[in-house]
């Protein structure tokens, strides 16, 4: 076998034997029986279902423990995984599994019920089990102890999974990953959860003698779920606690009753635990490292996790789908020198800020980051034009602007479609939004560009208020701390929350649509 296939971890994972690989609620699954129950998925699917290598085999559950069974067994059978978003209605279900073509379905019970006309085979879990479908169970059968893993020809660079992007920008697109790309991911996680532990000044020799179990807070359904989280911690035989849904009350619990070191997710999941009124009433010492990443991390957290839970070694990541999840990372005393950094780059990726004709610019000036390395996918799946847009001769373009110091540090901008170009000057949303969130009565803001005749564009922010403020008090607050021409001309307060994706970015083509209609 290529050292890099997901079979030959699935293979290694099995010497963690009877330590505990998942928790969920009072079931406990040992690395033992995780490989069992996987291997022998892996050969019904095979035998009975007839995949083969490169069939589509879809997964739309919550994250329960068959979640990962499913997602093992299809990447052993030589399939493709392809993770569908469980918060998709039944309409953006049944894109995913036309767009991917998928042969069999593995789904719980309240997707299934939607899916169950769909056009795979499907198997069902947790649930009702439609007419036509089988169970879980059912078709697991007898798990024999001396199973083995079928068959299968496969190499590195052979696809194994297909995850959709969050769909910020746009349209999810299927982002076609190797092999090679989840394999290197454990290591790479593993590298940046090492150097977070020598950055925060902590015994790495100690950190690594301890089991390590980690709080599950975001959907395997997204790359940082899946591979910052749940392959990192197969290859290092350490304990995943799944939670039935993100809860920052029953995350205190679960952190106090299973003792987890590691608490991995998205920054809104890390804020939501500070602000939690039960947090001083919950042990929560056994808690070693906070990582977060995926989106961009409020400009406070890193001094609320300071103040709050010192002495835990807080990690900001930035990865992509694109990227196999975690590219860039800032942890330690590096993270509190530059807290605005993403970090550093991971020793596999090779970055780059290059200009709109791909030539990289020298340290300090702002370009698009582009990245290259064996954490880059392949491609889209079925979309060639939007592959060759994106990955231009190995490097990937991020759509991310952002600038590097002298010293290898990475800062985003903005997004590159989140920057408002204002009679030729550039307006970087992000920098007039961390200058709002300045203000004590601004709870929420998103900046966006509205249309102008002479300008091209004008700028336009949408705030929530946590007290009264008028348009004019926050324009001289901003005119204090940023360029004139950067200080939105229309405000519109809104009173309800700011609608995000659940990955916690801020949905500003909805918006646009809400305040402007367009
Ligand atoms: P779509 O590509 O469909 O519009 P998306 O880009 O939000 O959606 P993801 O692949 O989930 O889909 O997210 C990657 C993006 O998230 C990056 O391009 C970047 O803009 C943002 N991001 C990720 N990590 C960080 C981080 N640590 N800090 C700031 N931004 C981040
Ligand atoms: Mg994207």
């Amino acid at each position: 076998h290529a050292p890099v296939h997901f079979r030959a971890l699935l293979e290694i994972s099995r010497f963690h034997g009877d330590k505990v690989f998942l928790a969920y609620e009072d079931e406990h699954i040992t690395y033992e029986e995780h490989f069992r129950r996987a291997a022998t998925l892996a050969r019904r699917l095979v035998e009975e279902y007839g995949v083969g290598k490169g069939d589509r085999v879809a997964i739309a559950m919550r994250n329960y423990p068959e979640w990962v069974i499913s997602f093992s067994a299809a990447l052993a059978a030589g399939a493709i995984a392809v993770p569908l978003n469980a918060w998709w209605t039944q309409q953006e279900l049944e894109f995913g599994l036309s767009d991917s073509g998928a042969k069999v379905l593995i789904a719980d019970g309240e997707r299934a019920a939607k899916l169950a006309a769909s056009g795979p085979a499907l198997i069902v879990t947790r649930g009702e089990v439609p007419e036509g479908a089988r169970g879980f169970q059912d078709v697991l059968g007898e798990v024999a102890a001396d199973v083995t893993l079928p068959d299968v020809e496969l190499s590195p660079d052979d696809p194994a999974t297909i995850f959709y992007t969050s769909g910020t920008t746009g349209v999810p697109k299927g982002a076609l990953g190797s092999h090679r790309n989840l394999g290197q991911s454990p290591m790479t996680v593993a590298y940046s959860m090492l150097r977070a532990v020598v950055r925060a000044g902590k015994d790495p020799g100690e950190a690594a003698g301890q089991r390590r179990v980690t709080l599950l807070t975001v959907p395997l359904f997204h790359v940082t779920g899946c591979f910052a989280v749940m392959t990192t911690t197969m290859f290092s035989g350490g304990g995943l606690v799944l939670m039935y849904k993100w809860d920052a009350g029953r995350a205190l619990e679960l952190i106090e009753r299973e003792k987890v070191t590691v608490f991995s997710g998205v920054p809104t999941n890390v804020w939501q635990l500070l602000s939690h009124p039960d947090l001083d009433k919950h042990d929560v010492s056994s808690l070693a490292s906070l990582g977060y990443g995926g989106a961009p991390a409020p400009p406070k957290l890193l001094e609320r996790i300071t103040e709050q839970l010192p002495s835990r070694a807080p990690s900001n990541g930035y990865g992509m789908t694109e990227t196999t999840a975690l590219a860039i990372n800032n942890s330690g005393s590096d993270y509190l020198a530059k807290p605005d950094s993403i970090g550093l780059p991971m020793p596999v990726v090779d970055v780059k800020i290059a200009d709109p004709m791909g030539q990289e610019l020298p340290a300090g000036e702002v370009g698009e980051l582009c990245m290259r390395g064996p954490n880059v996918i392949l491609g889209y799946w079925n979309r060639p034009a939007a592959t060759a847009e994106t990955i231009v001769g190995g490097w990937l373009h991020t759509g991310d602007l952002a600038r590097m110091d002298e010293e290898g540090f990475v800062y985003i901008v903005d997004r590159a479609k989140d920057m408002v170009i204002r009679g030729g000057e550039n307006v970087y949303c992000a920098e007039v939004e961390a200058a709002l969130f300045e203000h004590p009565a601004v709870d929420d803001a998103a900046v966006i560009g509205i249309p102008h005749d002479e300008l091209g564009e004008e700028v336009g922010a949408v705030v929530r208020l946590k007290s009264a403020a008028t348009p004019e008090e926050l324009q001289a607050f901003l005119r204090e701390r940023i360029a004139a021409f950067k200080v939105p001309v229309r405000f519109w307060v809104r009173e309800a929350e700011l609608p995000r994706n659940p990955g916690g970015k801020i949905l500003k083509t909805h918006l646009r649509k809400e305040v402007l209609g367009a």
